[in-house]
């Protein structure tokens, strides 16, 4: 494809995020021909690979592990030479003489690209309490609409008291026999028609001004210890599933400089996945959006790779 009067490149495209949204943008982008590389991270995970079962994903109706899903893209993708490198990006720049290349820098390699798809993900703020680890995937969760159906009538506890937390809460108590929101504060962050509802559902209590101070267990979860912030006291709450929702963190350093984010850092796109930089799009969690799930992830993938191929087809015809 390199004709005269483009530039020497390596790569069409540039995955950068080997989740769900990754590896769709890159089935699709290699399925169609494009020179496609997928950077995986090799500091990183997918969060879906901590996701023990899931459930809601269509046309696997008996539900998935989280590494088995990412395993079966995996397959697809490399049945489409999409070329892998278990690799951070660590810097992204425009090429100093072609406007329309990006320098992208992973490694002790600097690759030039024509297009980027940035699916970086953003991961759950964790607590670094007690347990947090030891209990991950044994009780503790960090996705209510994936894992609230194992805990029909069980107590659980929620904590957070943002949008996330109590959207999550009211979506628990469908399951549930009771959901404990365990808040930091004696007021809640999330919005008030949020508020109304939480405070209207009979299985929803609240501990307020409560911090977590561990999880505790066995092979799995049985309860929380959690401080009083105003007497000191320290108390336990059975509960066989802990979910956490302090808040997320994109993984959108990398673009900082580059791109326009949300004042939260998540990446600003149009709804082709176009972001604020020519050649450079975003699919997935990492991306400014409503809904953070596998199959808006992979919808975003494949939007992002789609465009980018338009872009790319442009470029090389104004080039002949
Ligand atoms: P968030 O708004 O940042 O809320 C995080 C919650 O976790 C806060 O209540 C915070 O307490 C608490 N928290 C943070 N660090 C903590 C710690 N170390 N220990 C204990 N508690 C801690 O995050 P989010 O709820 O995930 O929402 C993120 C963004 O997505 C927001 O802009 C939200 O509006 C949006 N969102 C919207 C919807 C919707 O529109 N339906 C649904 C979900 C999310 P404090 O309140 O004391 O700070």
């Amino acid at each position: 494809m390199n004709n005269s009067k483009l530039p020497q490149y390596d790569y069409d495209i540039i995955i950068i995020g080997g989740g769900p949204a990754g590896f769709t943008a890159g089935i699709y982008a290699a399925r169609t021909g494009f020179k496609t590389l997928l950077l995986e991270g090799a500091s990183t995970v997918s969060q879906i690979t901590i996701t023990d079962m899931i459930e809601n994903y269509p046309g696997i109706p008996d539900g998935i592990n989280g590494l088995d899903l990412m395993e079966l893209f995996r397959k697809q993708a490399l049945k489409f030479d999409l070329e892998i490198k278990a690799e951070d990006a660590t810097a992204i720049k425009n090429n100093e003489s072609y406007p329309h290349i990006w320098d992208v820098t992973a490694g002790s390699k600097v690759f030039r690209t024509f297009s980027i798809i940035a699916a970086t993900g953003a991961r759950w703020r964790n607590l670094e309490v007690p347990g947090e680890q030891e209990f991950a995937g044994k009780g503790i969760s960090y996705c209510a609409t994936c894992d609230g159906p194992f805990y029909r009538d069980r107590e659980v506890v929620v904590i957070g008291g943002g949008d996330s937390a109590i959207q999550e809460a009211l979506f628990l108590t469908h399951f549930a026999s009771r959901v404990t929101v365990v808040h930091r504060r004696d007021r809640l962050r999330a919005a008030g028609i949020l508020q109304k509802r939480a405070f209207a559902e009979k299985k929803i209590e609240f501990a307020w001004n409560a911090t977590l101070d561990e999880v505790v267990g066995g092979e799995f979860v049985t309860g929380v210890k959690v401080r009083d912030v105003v007497s000191g006291e320290q108390r336990t709450i059975d509960a066989e599933g802990v979910f956490i929702f302090a808040g997320r963190l994109p993984h959108t350093g990398i673009f900082q400089n580059i791109l326009q984010l949300d004042k939260t850092g998540y990446i600003i796109t149009d709804d082709a996945m176009k972001t604020s930089a020519a050649g450079i799009f975003a699919a997935g969690d990492c991306r400014a959006k409503l809904f953070r799930q596998v199959v808006t992830a992979t919808g975003d993938g494949a939007n992002a790779a789609f465009s980018a191929e338009l872009y790319i087809d442009n470029l090389k015809e104004e080039a002949y």
